[in-house]
Parts: structure tokens; sequence; C-alpha cells
């Protein structure tokens, strides 16, 4: 199977999605209602920022390479079983190999069927990137999860701010209104007491005014167009950005926490799977109490994948983890001496794959 074709119709759908979600909180939102104050500026800045780092992240994972496995590339067992983590096939314990791609993989390397090749530090296939996250996108996945889940919350913060405004607009709730309820009041009250044909006039414009009801609307949102396509941008846009919202807070959460881990989701689901076929007896994630035998610690696991200067990790420049993708570090390693006198066998963790 060839190289799929990068942009799809969910690609497409993806960035229409960005697109119209950032033009209906600023259109809808900042510019008409806030205008260009100092307020209106800032989240027009912020959310514009957001907005830009969160597509070039997600154009960098569709178009990245996720990383390939060099066609010279032979495993070493030796170096493998220093380096603390020896991963064997399910069946025969022999060296992993593709059968498909008719090569050997390298540690953490799957086969991806939709990619047609195999894909270091395979994380899974992401449909919604029409690209499999590997290590060459890895790190710009999870800035791209952080960029996206910041600016649809942001644009969802402002659509939602409008929406109570319009309710309370509707309602009469608002403090324009709850003025103008007063003057209409007190103008009665003038006319009952006789106070001539100009208070009468005043009272018959007022309800007239309330009467039309988006006439008020649209004055005090400051809102040019048509109103019917104010109320359905502003609707619609809600729609969309409360679910997107929630998916993408879940989304984020849950490569947070497999980056503390330094695991992959096949990595998690092939625990999941293992502890299900033997409860209790077998975890295929480590032979030594559990942990997860990259697991350098939640720091060490940032720094391996963003790079070790925490200024730098939203930086969105460079795509790729740290390391080249086949070799990883592990707190299984045997301590540098045994390794150069090649006696490092001191505990491996024998991980054991399907092909
Ligand atoms: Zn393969
Ligand atoms: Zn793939």
């Amino acid at each position: 199977m060839g190289q799929p074709r990068r942009q799809n119709a969910v690609t497409l759908g993806c960035l229409a999605v960005m697109a119209f979600l950032y033009s209906a909180a600023v259109f809808n939102v900042v510019v008409p209602h806030l205008g260009y104050s100092v307020h209106g500026a800032s989240h027009l800045l912020l959310l514009t920022a957001l907005t830009g780092l969160a597509a070039a992240t997600y154009l960098q994972c569709v178009y990245c390479d996720p990383g390939k496995v060099p066609a010279d590339w032979q495993p070493d067992i030796e170096q493998q079983t220093a380096a603390g983590v020896l991963q064997v096939k399910r069946r025969g314990g022999g060296n992993r190999f593709c059968k498909k791609c008719r090569a050997f993989k390298p540690p953490r390397t799957h086969h991806c069927r939709r990619c047609g090749h195999c894909v270091r530090r395979m994380d899974h296939h992401c449909v919604w990137v029409n690209n499999c996250i590997g290590h060459g996108n890895y790190r710009a996945f999870l800035l791209m999860c952080c960029y996206l889940a910041a600016a649809c919350l942001h644009a969802l913060g402002l659509l939602l701010q409008l929406d109570a405004h319009l309710v309370q607009v509707a309602l009469g709730w608002d403090e324009e209104s709850r003025v103008q309820a007063a003057a209409g009041g007190a103008s009665h009250r003038l006319a009952g007491s006789g106070g001539g044909g100009a208070a009468g006039a005043e009272e018959a414009a007022g309800a007239a005014e309330l009467a039309g009801g988006g006439g008020i609307v649209a004055s005090k949102v400051g809102w040019m167009g048509p109103l019917w396509l104010h109320a359905v941008v502003q609707t619609l846009a809600t729609a969309v950005a409360l679910p997107v919202s929630v998916g993408l807070v879940v989304l984020l959460v849950w490569n947070m926490l497999l980056l503390l881990r330094n695991q992959t989701t096949i990595e998690y689901h092939e625990g999941v799977v293992a502890r299900f076929m033997a409860p209790g007896a077998f975890d295929t994630h480590s032979s030594s109490g559990g942990r997860h035998p990259f697991d350098l610690g939640w720091e060490g696991n940032v720094q391996h994948v963003c790079g070790s200067s925490p200024a730098c990790w939203p930086v969105p420049g460079r795509a790729a983890a740290c390391g080249d993708g086949m070799h990883f570090p592990s707190p299984f390693a045997a301590p540098p001496q045994q390794q150069l006198r090649g006696k490092a066998l001191a505990s491996p963790n024998l991980l054991q794959h399907s092909l």
C-alpha cells in the first residue's frame, strides 16, 4: 500500500471547524461586542495566537513523517539487553519481525495497516490527522492537543459570555433594559398626571422598540448584519464548540497521563489485554513490580519527549520527540561498567509483542 494522501475530507473538515469557531468568536463576539478596547484587543490577540499555533501543530501532525524504520536496521540483542529492554516476538521469542515489510522491528515499533509501513514508537493511527502518531510527530501531537484545547475553550468562553448576555437581553434582565423600564414607568406616570403629548409619544416609541426586540438586541451587541444571521452563527458555533471542547479536554488529559508514564496508547492497551488474559500473573510492561520499562519518572519522561529545557516545551518548531525512535533509555539499563564488560544481563525486561 502506498503512502496515503495527507489531506482528506476529515482533515479539511477539522480545519474548517477551526476556522469557523475562530471566525464566530471574532466576528460574532469580539469585534461587535468588545470592540477594539484593550479588553477586546487582548482577546483577539490571544485567540489568534492560540488558533494559529493549533493550526500549525495540526498541519505538522498531518504532514510530518511519523517515523519509518531504516531499511538496513538490524536488531542488536546485546545492546537492547544492556539498555534494559529486550522486546521479542510473542511466539518463539526471536527478534521482532514484520512480515509485511519483511524487516526487523526496533523496540516500540508497530506496523500500521493504514499507512502501509512500520512506524517507530507508534502511538496510534489518528483518523483526525489522517496519519500515524509516532516518533516523528509525537511532540507535535501533544502540542496540538494543548493548543487546540486552549483555543477551543477560549472561543467557547467568549461564545457563552455572549449567549448569557443575549438571554439577559431577551428576558429584560440586563442593566440597559432595567434603566429603560424605569424610564418608561416614569414617563407613564408623567403622562397620567397630564404631562402632555410628548410623553405619550415617547412611551409609544418605547413600546415599539420593545415589541421590535431584535432592534434592541442588535443595538446592544453592535451587530451590523441581519439579526437572524447573528443568531444562527451564535447558536451553531456554541453547539459545535461545546462537544469539541469536551472531547479535546478528554484527549488532552489522556495524553498527558500517558506522557507522564512515557507510555504509548498501544502499550497501554497491550497492558490491559495482558492483565485480562492473565490477571495477577503477568504484566507485559515489566518484570519489575509492574513499572513501565521506559518510565524515567515524570520529569525524565517529559524531557525525553519535549526536550530538556522547559522554556522550549511550548515551542512548536520541532515536531519529533528526542532520540532516534529506535533506542530508548530505561530505568532498568545495566550500569555502564557492566555494559562495557558485555555482561549486562542484570534484569532485562522481556516484552512480548505480536507481529
Ligand atoms: Zn511493517
Ligand atoms: Zn498509520
